[in-house]
């Protein structure tokens, strides 16, 4: 595996910096603030398909 160096957005395959600060290894802010939303959105679809269960 080499994918460890990668930005970890999923769309994304820039090389991570691996800058002090970027704990997430991400290559720049956006790709921090987009990944982060991505996780909201999953969490949201996650809880809309419970909602459906009840
Ligand atoms: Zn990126």
């Amino acid at each position: 595996m080499t994918d460890r160096d990668e930005c970890r957005m999923p769309t994304c395959s820039e090389p991570a910096r691996d800058r002090t600060g970027y704990a997430g290894r991400f290559c720049s802010d956006s790709c921090e603030v987009r990944y982060e939303h991505l996780q909201a959105d999953a969490r949201d679809a996650a809880m809309d398909e419970s909602e459906d269960r009840y």
